[in-house]
């Protein structure tokens, strides 16, 4: 006799998606500093330009001392939003010294310095991030220019290599580490309402948003707290390469215009912005606004994944208005036109008159506003 079993007809069946891996190699724990030299010599360097912004120069020269003779120099211009005269600086340089590799050690600006060089001559990069930007896991690069800043893919770009050593982010103060935690929450949340969403990738963002929630409000009392710095770095890296696998909607354009157009800082910017982007997209993506709100803990479900976002932030006391981090009130209008003017997706329909609302709310630091579908 054949058995009847019951069949759960109440499930989600799996959308058509499209997912590459990144060829990238990861190195994670506390000491992996030491492991620079080893790492080197796997891409077959011999002579390697080190890249870092002027306040991570020590640690650029400590580095070079444990490299040798195979560290060329330390190159310290790297500035926030890759201006071109530093592009072409660093360019010149690594030419000048026949670099046959870079290592970025350092936040964002450090990594988005050598991805500039990188895509020209095709030289490895090893990336050595102090922040949670993320973008040591992304084949992006961005270069700016008479205030717009662009961003390209390049797999030239990504790093071959990532040693991430969770030592090395607790000289971050607690309000670059929230800001910054913010930032890579900020890759996890676009990447789960991304057109190229695919369910390895939400699981992803999903462990990253729920790392991050976890350890930032501890990092931030406690910055020396090793194991809270430990899963905040698993987190921005779950956060990197949810941004290097998927492309990002409008919270990220946002920031690109406001960086770009207005030097506004990138960290405190993707604070500001996220839950208004966030709750801007809420009804349209309403799959990935569960998972945000199960990653942050909340008991309210769905709907309260953009307070729930900003409330992580009032917790921590990141900015929470433009204003308080340089915008201009003048600059409104013409940031949420730069915005619309290039047509990128976005879940839910753009309007300059809906972004310009939405960038008033965060000017202003409102809660973020319920949106109608
Ligand atoms: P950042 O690299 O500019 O660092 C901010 C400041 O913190 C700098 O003064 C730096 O010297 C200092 N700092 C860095 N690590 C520190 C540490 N451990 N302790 C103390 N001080 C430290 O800032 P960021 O937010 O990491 O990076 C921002 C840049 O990265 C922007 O240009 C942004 O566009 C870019 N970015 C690019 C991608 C991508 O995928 N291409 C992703 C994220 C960010």
């Amino acid at each position: 006799m054949v058995q009847e079993t019951a069949v759960n007809t109440q499930f989600v069946g799996i959308a058509p998606f499209i997912y590459e891996a990144a060829p990238s190699r990861v190195v994670f724990g506390v000491g992996g500093l030491e492991k620079a030299p080893e790492e080197i010599d796997r891409l077959g360097a011999k002579r390697v330009l080190i890249l870092t912004t002027p306040g991570r120069k020590k640690l650029g020269e400590e580095l070079a001392a444990r490299l040798g003779a195979k560290a060329a120099e330390v190159f310290s211009a790297a500035v926030m939003h890759v201006p071109a005269e530093t592009a072409e600086a660093g360019r010149a340089e690594a030419s000048g010294l026949q670099a046959d590799c870079y290592i970025a050690i350092g936040g964002g600006s450090a990594t988005g310095l050598a991805k500039a060089i990188a895509v020209v001559t095709g030289n490895p990069i090893l990336a050595i991030p102090t922040t949670y930007s993320g973008s040591e896991m992304t084949p992006t690069w961005g270069l700016t220019e008479r205030g717009i800043k662009k961003t390209m893919r390049d797999a030239r770009a990504r790093p071959k290599t990532a040693i991430y050593d969770p030592a090395l982010t607790t000289s971050m103060p607690a309000a670059l580490s929230a800001t910054s935690g913010m930032n890579a929450i900020a890759h996890c949340v676009e990447a789960l309402y991304s057109h190229e969403a695919s369910p390895i990738v939400s699981l992803i963002a999903e462990e990253g948003i729920r790392a991050l929630a976890k350890s930032l409000p501890v990092v931030v009392k406690e910055p020396s707290n090793m194991e809270a710095r430990s899963l905040a770095f698993y987190g921005a890296w779950l956060g990197g390469t949810s941004l290097g696998a998927v492309s990002m909607a409008l919270h990220h354009k946002l920031c690109h215009v406001l960086g770009g157009a207005f030097n506004l800082p990138h960290a405190e910017t993707h604070t500001v912005l996220l839950p208004h982007a966030t709750a801007y997209n809420a009804a349209a993506a309403p799959e990935a606004m569960k998972r945000i709100a199960r990653a942050l803990g909340l008991k309210g479900g769905a709907d309260s994944a953009a307070q729930g976002l900003r409330d992580l932030e009032s917790a921590m006391g990141t900015p929470l208005s433009l204003e308080s981090i340089g915008m201009k009130r003048e600059g409104l209008d013409h940031a949420a036109e730069l915005a619309v003017k290039t047509p990128f997706y976005n879940p839910r329909k753009l309007t300059t008159e809906g972004l310009r609302t939405l960038l008033e709310d965060a000017f202003e630091g409102r809660p973020p506003r319920s949106w109608p579908v």
